[in-house]
C-alpha cells in the first residue's frame, strides 16, 4: 500500500472539521489515539468533531469528552442533523439537540452542525431539507450558537432562507461556518457579508479545481478556517488514501501557496479564526 506523506514542517493547526468517529477508521484499524497522536505531530493540536445525525452527534459528544487532551490536542465538538438525515428529523431530534446544547459550554459543544441544504445527493426530499434547516437555524438563534453549514448545489435557497433570518434579525453577528465552501466567487461574497468564515478543504489541492482557487484568493483574511472533513477529501499528496486531521497543513501549504504568504501565517491566522469561529 502507499505510505503517506506527513507533514514534518513548523505552524500550529486547528482542524476545524473532521468526522474521527467515523468507522471507516476502525475498519482501516486506526484507533482515536492513532489519530491524536498522529496530528498532533504534524503540529493539529485543535480539532473540533462535527455531528451529522442524531448517532453521531452522540458518538462526537462522547469521543470529545473521552479523549479531549490526549496527545496534546484539544478536542471540541458539535451537535446536528445533516440534510441527508433530514427526513429522521422528529420532535424527539429537536428535544435531544436542545438537550446537549443546554450543557455546550460543559460538554465542548461549538455549534449547531452539519446543517443546511444538498441538492446534489437529494437524500432527504428538498422540503424536508428546508424545514430541518430552518428548524436548526432558529435553535441557533434561541440558543445563540455558531452553526456549521453544508451546501451542496443548493446555493439559492439556502442564501434565500439565510436573508429570511437576517431580514428577521434572527442570524447572529457571527453565524458561523460555510464548511467545504464550494460556492461561486458571487454567493461567497454574499455569505462572507452574512458574517460567515469559509472553510477550505482538500479539494482546494486537486489540479482540476478551478473555483477553489478564486474562492481561496478573494476571501478575506479574517474570515478563513482550514478542515479535513476526514476520513474525506483528502488533499495532495496523499489523494486517494484516508484522510486524517494530520493532513490538514497541506491545505494550508496550498492557501500560502495561492495567497502568496508562508504557511506559518496561515497557520497562525486559521488557528485565530478557527478559534473566534467557535467562540473558544
Ligand atoms: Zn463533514
Amino acid at each position: 500500500m502507499r505510505e503517506p506523506h506527513y507533514y514534518t514542517g513548523s505552524g500550529v493547526f486547528f482542524d476545524t472539521h473532521a468526522h474521527i468517529y467515523d468507522r471507516k477508521f476502525s475498519e482501516a484499524g486506526v484507533s482515536a489515539s492513532d489519530l491524536l497522536s498522529r496530528a498532533s505531530a504534524a503540529g493539529v493540536k485543535r480539532i473540533l468533531i462535527p455531528g451529522d445525525s442524531e448517532e453521531t452527534s452522540r458518538k462526537a459528544v462522547a469521543m470529545c469528552e473521552d479523549l479531549n487532551g490526549q496527545s496534546g490536542v484539544e478536542l471540541f465538538c458539535s451537535v446536528g442533523v445533516h440534510p441527508h438525515e433530514a427526513k429522521d428529523y422528529t420532535d424527539a431530534t429537536d428535544e435531544y439537540l436542545r438537550a446537549e446544547l443546554e450543557h455546550r459550554k460543559d460538554k465542548r459543544i461549538c455549534a449547531i452542525g452539519e446543517i443546511g441544504l444538498d441538492y446534489y445527493y437529494d437524500l432527504s426530499p428538498r422540503d424536508v431539507q428546508q424545514e430541518v434547516f430552518r428548524r436548526q437555524l432558529q435553535m441557533a438563534y434561541e440558543l445563540d450558537t455558531p452553526i456549521i453549514l453544508h451546501e451542496r448545489d443548493a446555493t439559492g435557497d439556502c442564501l434565500d432562507i439565510l436573508r429570511e433570518f437576517a431580514g428577521r434579525g434572527q442570524l447572529r453577528g457571527n453565524p458561523g461556518v460555510c464548511h467545504c465552501c464550494s460556492m461561486s466567487p458571487e454567493a461567497a461574497r454574499e455569505i462572507v457579508k452574512l458574517g460567515f468564515y469559509i472553510g477550505f478543504d482538500g479539494p482546494l489541492t486537486f489540479k482540476n479545481n478551478k473555483k477553489g482557487p478564486v474562492l481561496a484568493q478573494e476571501t478575506p483574511e479574517d474570515r478563513i478556517v482550514i478542515e479535513t472533513d476526514s476520513p474525506y477529501l483528502t488533499p495532495e499528496p496523499n489523494r486517494g488514501l484516508q484522510n486524517e486531521p494530520c493532513f490538514v497543513p497541506y491545505v494550508a501549504q496550498k492557501l500560502a501557496e495561492i495567497r502568496n504568504t508562508d504557511i506559518e501565517r496561515i497557520a497562525e491566522i486559521t488557528y485565530h479564526n478557527g478559534s473566534k469561529l467557535y467562540e473558544i
